[in-house]
C-alpha cells in the first residue's frame, strides 16, 4: 500500500524505538550514548510497559529485584534502594520512572501515542512509522521494544456485553486502583497474576470464587524486607554478579544444583526439594538439572508440591482440586504468590472448577457454568494472560520487503534469525523476540543483551557505511530448527498446552517460541555472530545493489 504523505509532516530520527517499558528506556540511554537520534513512541500514559499496565493488586516480580534491574550505571545500581527481595509492581514502576529522570530520558519519549502501522520504504531504505495520533515518523532503525507480555488476553464470552457488574483485566488495570470491599468478586484463571492477586482481594472481597480451569504449580515467593547484608554483598560484587547472570541458563542469579534427581538419594532429593520451597519462588526448577527433561524427575518435584499443597489447604477435595495433574511442573510458567494455597481456607473464597464444567456464558448477574450452575458478582476479573511474544508485533504488522506483512510471514509462527530479527523486514530489531531466551529468563538481562547488541549493529553499519540489514532466509530457517530443536529436547516439547505455544489463542500457530539454550550460550551465540563480521546477516550499502540481490534470495 502507497501512503501519501505530505513530506513537512514526516518527522525524521536515526531510530524509532517502540514502547517505553525497561526496553524502551534502556535502549534510548543507549542509542544516545551512541549519537543516534532517536524518539521513542509509547501508547500509554507514562513509562513503564509492564509495569505501567498491570497495576492489579499483589503485582510483583517474581526475580529478585537485586538481579532485576539494569546493570548499566554503576551508579545507579550502587544508590538505588530496593526495599523488598522481591519488588512489587509500584516499586518497580518508581524505578523505571526515577531512571528515566536521572538520565534525562523523558525529552525523547513521547508517551500516549500508539504506532499503529509501519511500513519499509525501499527506496529510501526507512521505516515509516503511523500513529494513533496521526502523526507519521521515518528512521533508519525501527526498534520494538513493543513487550512479549503487553496485548491483554480477554477470552471471548458470551454474554459479556450483558454483564452488569465492572469487569477488569489484571494486564490493563486503572490507574485509579478499584475499590472490592464487601463485593462478590469473581476471579477467572490461576495464572501468575491470579496466584497474586487472589489473596489480596480474598482479604477485600465479601465473598471471592476462583474460577480455576486448569491447576498450576504455585510456590512460596519467601518475600521479605531486603536484609541490610545482602544488599551490601550485592553492591560489593555487583560487577560479578552481573558477569554470572548474563553468562548463567537464566540471566539471573540463582544457582542450579548440577545433579540429576536421579543420582540422588532419596533422602537427598527430599532435603533439595524442601531448600528449593524454602529459598522460594522460582528456585524450584534450579532443583535438579534435568528437571525439565527427565519426566520421573519432574514427577518428583510435582509430587513434592502436591504434598505440600495437601498440607496446607484443609478442605481435602478443594485441595485435590488445587493439586496440578497431567501437567510437567514449570512447562506452564510457575507461580511465585504469597498465601496463595492457605487463602482456599478462608471461609469467603470458593475454588470452582470449570474444567469440567466449562463456564458458559456470562449473565447480567455473573458467571453461568454448562451444568447450568449459576455464581452472581459484582466484580470479575479476568486473570486471563496475554496474546504473548508476538501478539503486540501482530498488531502493528510491519509491512516489509516487497509489500510482504509480518503476520504473513509468521503465519506458521514466528519466524526469526536469533529472536532479533526476521528476513525481508531489513533495520528492525526485535527486543526479546520470539526465538530469543525473552520469557524463559530474567528480562531485564534479556533486554540488555539485545540492546547493547543492536545498539553495536547500529555503529557498525555507520562506520562501514552500510544501508540496511536483514537476516538471509537460510540463516533464519536455520536458527528456527534450531529454537525447535532445544525445546525437542524438553518436557516443554510434549507440554502444548500454553501460552509458551500461543496455545491459549484460538488460531494461534501452536509452536514453541522462547528459545531455551539458555542465556550465557545464546549471548556467546550472538556476540559471535557480530564478531564474525554478522554472519547470516547481508548488508546492502546502495539501493541498486539492494534490488538486484533481492530477487529469489534464499
Ligand atoms: P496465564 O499464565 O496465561 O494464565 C491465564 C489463566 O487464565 C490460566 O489459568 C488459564 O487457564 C485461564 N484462562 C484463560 N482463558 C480461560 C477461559 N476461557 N476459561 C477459564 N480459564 C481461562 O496469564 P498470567 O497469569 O497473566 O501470566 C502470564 C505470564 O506473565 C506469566 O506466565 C509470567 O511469565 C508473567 N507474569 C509474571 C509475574 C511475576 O513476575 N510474578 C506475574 C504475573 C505475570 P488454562 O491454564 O486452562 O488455559
Amino acid at each position: 500500500m502507497q501512503d501519501e504523505i505530505e513530506v513537512d509532516a514526516v518527522r525524521c530520527f536515526d531510530a524509532i524505538v517502540v514502547g517505553a517499558g525497561l526496553a524502551g528506556v534502556c535502549a534510548v540511554y543507549r542509542l544516545r550514548q551512541a549519537g543516534v537520534s532517536v524518539r521513542v513512541l509509547e501508547a500509554g500514559g507514562g513509562v513503564g510497559g509492564t509495569w505501567y499496565h498491570n497495576r492489579y493488586p499483589g503485582a510483583r516480580c517474581d526475580i529478585e529485584s537485586l538481579d532485576y534491574s539494569y546493570s548499566f550505571s554503576d551508579e545507579l545500581q550502587q544508590e538505588w534502594k530496593w526495599s523488598e527481595r522481591y519488588a512489587g509492581q509500584p516499586e518497580i514502576l518508581r524505578y523505571i520512572n526515577h531512571v528515566a529522570d536521572r538520565f534525562d530520558l523523558r525529552r525523547d519519549i513521547q508517551l500516549n501515542t500508539r504506532v499503529v502501522r509501519a511500513r519499509f520504504d525501499e527506496a529510501q531504505e526507512r521505516w515509516m512509522l503511523f500513529t494513533d495520533t496521526g502523526e507519521v515518523f521515518s528512521a533508519k532503525y525501527a526498534i520494538m521494544a513493543t513487550g512479549v507480555l503487553s496485548v491483554a488476553q480477554v477470552p471471548s464470552m458470551k454474554g459479556l456485553e450483558d454483564y452488569r457488574g465492572e469487569w477488569f483485566h489484571t494486564g490493563d488495570w486503572p490507574e485509579q486502583g478499584v475499590d472490592l470491599a464487601g463485593k462478590r468478586v469473581g476471579v477467572i484463571g490461576t495464572g501468575s497474576s491470579a496466584t497474586q492477586l487472589i489473596p489480596i482481594v480474598a482479604e477485600q472481597a465479601e465473598h471471592l470464587y476462583v474460577f480455576q480451569r486448569t491447576a498450576n504449580y504455585t510456590m512460596p515467593a519467601q518475600n521479605h524486607p531486603m536484609k541490610p547484608e545482602v544488599e551490601q554483598e550485592w553492591k560489593k560484587h555487583y560487577p560479578d554478579r552481573r558477569k554470572f547472570a548474563w553468562a548463567s541458563g537464566f540471566g539471573h542469579n540463582q544457582v542450579t544444583n548440577h545433579m540429576s534427581g536421579k543420582e540422588m538419594s532419596a533422602e537427598a532429593r527430599l532435603a533439595e526439594l524442601e531448600n528449593r520451597w524454602r529459598l522460594g519462588g522460582l528456585y524450584m526448577m534450579r532443583a535438579f538439572k534435568d528437571i525439565l527433561t527427565d519426566p520421573e524427575v519432574n514427577e518428583i518435584a510435582a509430587e513434592f508440591v502436591r504434598e505440600k499443597i495437601r498440607a496446607t489447604v484443609q478442605d481435602r477435595q478443594t485441595a485435590e482440586a488445587l493439586c496440578p495433574r497431567d501437567l510437567y511442573i514449570g512447562t506452564k510458567r510457575l507461580c511465585s504468590g504469597t498465601n496463595y494455597y492457605e487463602t482456599f481456607n478462608r471461609r469467603n473464597v470458593t475454588l470452582v472448577d470449570v474444567k469440567n464444567r466449562a463456564i458458559e456464558r456470562i449473565t447480567a448477574d455473573g458467571i453461568l457454568l454448562e451444568d447450568g450452575s449459576e455464581y452472581e458478582v459484582d466484580a470479575l476479573i479476568f486473570a486471563t494472560g496475554f496474546d504473548a511474544m508476538t501478539g503486540a508485533m501482530n498488531r502493528i504488522n510491519p509491512i516489509g520487503r516487497k509489500g510482504r506483512a509480518l503476520r504473513e510471514a509468521w503465519a506458521a509462527g514466528p519466524q526469526t534469525y536469533l529472536g532479533l530479527c526476521v528476513a525481508g523486514f531489513p533495520n528492525m530489531f526485535v527486543i526479546t523476540g520470539p526465538g530469543s531466551p525473552s520469557v524463559f529468563s530474567n528480562m531485564v538481562t534479556s533486554i540488555e543483551q539485545h540492546i547493547e547488541w543492536t545498539v553495536a549493529c547500529i555503529e557498525h553499519m555507520r562506520a562501514h557505511g552500510l544501508s540496511s540489514i536483514e537476516p538471509t532466509v537460510q540463516a533464519q530457517e536455520d536458527w528456527t530448527r534450531h529454537v525447535t530443536e532445544a525445546a525437542g529436547k524438553t518436557l516443554y516439547a510434549q507440554s502444548r498446552n500454553s501460552w509458551f505455544h500461543g496455545a491459549n489463542i484460538p488460531g494461534k500457530p501452536v509452536v514453541f517460541m522462547p528459545y531455551v539454550g539458555g542465556v550465557g550460550n545464546y549471548y556467546q551465540t550472538i556476540t559471535r555472530v557480530a564478531q564474525s563480521g554478522y554472519e547470516g546477516f547481508r548488508f546492502s550499502s546502495a539501493p541498486a545493489v539492494r534490488n538486484a540481490s533481492y530477487a529469489g534470495e534464499t
